[in-house]
């Protein structure tokens, strides 16, 4: 099974311009035999709105509530931590390429959960976490510091 993400779902509608954005992933352990990158036009595909997502993947958040600013911070970096051993490993051992990408996939996801849990843990609208982003991208590309450093150039 596919899911849609449509960033458009679920966002406070008087947030921001609105894009017409989807992204497109696998729900991994559900069909493994679609291919996320390959296979984007399954017919399995539901659509997802991030906000959904943050409400359904936090229902299985088991931390105690009182380690929510901490344990989701360190959730999210170790997370990206298993990303980075995923291909320090393909890089010193090789291997299935294939394998690999879908090792990632699952990291990403990891990854996704744990930005869920940031931004609720520190009462942000997870729905707007991406329009945020490309408003702030937008915005250096139009400034032409793309390539510059520092979060609020
Ligand atoms: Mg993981």
């Amino acid at each position: 099974m596919n899911a849609i993400l449509d960033f458009n779902n679920g966002y406070d509608e008087g947030y921001g311009v609105g894009y017409e954005l989807g992204v497109q992933f696998a729900v991994t352990g559900v069909d493994k035999s679609v291919d996320p990158v390959k296979d984007d036009t399954s017919e399995d595909i539901i659509s997802l709105g991030f906000a959904t997502y943050s409400v359904e993947a936090l229902d299985y958040a088991a931390y105690p509530e009182d380690t929510g600013l901490l344990y989701s911070v360190l959730g999210l970096c170790s997370e990206a931590g298993e990303v980075a051993d995923k291909v320090k490993k393909h890089v010193r051992d090789g291997g299935d390429y294939d394998k690999l990408r879908m090792g990632i996939q699952k990291e990403l996801g990891d990854i996704l959960w744990y930005c869920a849990a940031v931004a609720r843990e520190y009462e942000l609208n997870f729905a707007t976490i991406p329009i945020v982003n490309l408003e702030k991208l937008a915005s250096r590309k139009d400034r032409g510091v793309i390539n510059g450093s520092g979060d609020d150039r």
